[in-house]
């Protein structure tokens, strides 16, 4: 009885819940540090008697909170995306090429939604990304 070998491991139903609450606690952490830039951004906000330097001082945080809610507001709609993928049966599945995306990969990007050879493609620009990131 010779045990069959697979090349690539798929996703069990137990590293996939393991990943699903991984993502959820993302998405919790993700949407507090939103509401948390806005108030910053709010208690940052000038009270009217601002020279030149605090001026710069207050637009260049401004501009780094807005980044920084950019960035966690791209984060959040991959994790999103990616817990709806989960729900449609479709997560671990490469959306370019179909191919099972492997499970360490998973593990370490857990809202990844391309297989490490479409990632590739993408990142040299062979090829477009189905789910744009800004
Ligand atoms: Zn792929």
């Amino acid at each position: 009885m010779a045990a069959s070998s697979q090349s690539q491991q798929a996703l069990t139903p137990q590293v996939r819940r393991q990943l699903e609450s991984h993502l959820r606690a993302r998405q919790r952490e993700l949407e507090l540090g939103m509401s948390r830039t806005v108030e910053l951004g709010l208690k940052s906000a000038p009270d009217g008697t601002l020279d030149v330097g605090d001026q710069a001082v207050f637009s260049y945080t401004k501009e780094m909170l807005f980044t920084q809610g950019t960035h966690h507001h791209a984060q959040l709609s991959q994790v999103i995306a990616a817990l709806h993928r989960m729900a449609e049966g479709r997560y671990g599945v490469c959306m370019h090429c179909e191919a099972t995306i492997g499970v360490k990969r998973m593990e370490a990007v857990p809202w990844t939604s391309s297989c490490i050879d479409c990632q590739e493609r993408i990142e040299k620009g062979e090829m477009e990304a189905k789910l744009r990131v800004a």
